[in-house]
């Protein structure tokens, strides 16, 4: 338990908290995070998950868009706003019921992959399901984060 990694004080920005091992990674292949300073604790030990992942993302507040995919990669996870070395506010972050625009359509003739119109799938959990609102495909947990846009 004395390994267990807290919460640094970051200045200013988000953590986000108890993400299952492996999340991190896919994290940042989804959201650019290029102009931030990034902390990122891997496989970490949790009294919650056993192993868990962080990451600390300075000078960042995320937006709606980005929280939804980070739900999807990271069911359970938490977040943390930082301001002036506090927390701010803090939430557990559940599946998003609908995805919009987040996810594109691993049907290639689904209609999202020729036109320019944003995606829209409704997601089930408890295994995450994801289906297209226009061609109905759907989509389980592995390939709606291979799916997630950049
Ligand atoms: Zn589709």
């Amino acid at each position: 338990m004395t390994k267990e990694i807290r919460i640094q004080p970051i200045k200013n920005g988000t953590v986000i908290d108890h993400l299952n091992v492996g999340s991190v990674y896919k994290i940042l292949q989804v959201l650019d995070l290029s102009e931030f300073a990034l902390t990122a604790a891997m496989n970490v030990e949790s009294r919650k998950l056993g192993k868990k992942d962080i990451l600390f993302i300075e000078g960042k507040e995320l937006d709606d868009k980005e929280l939804s995919k980070i739900a999807l990669i990271g069911k359970g996870a938490s977040v943390n706003m930082i301001k002036g070395s506090e927390i701010k506010k803090k939430f557990q972050l559940g599946y998003p019921k609908k995805a919009e625009a987040i996810i594109k359509c691993i049907n290639p003739k689904c209609v999202t992959n020729s036109e320019p119109l944003d995606t829209k799938f409704d997601v089930k959990q408890d295994p995450l399901e994801a289906t297209c609102y226009y061609c109905e495909t759907r989509m389980n947990e592995n390939e709606i984060v291979e799916s997630i846009k950049k």
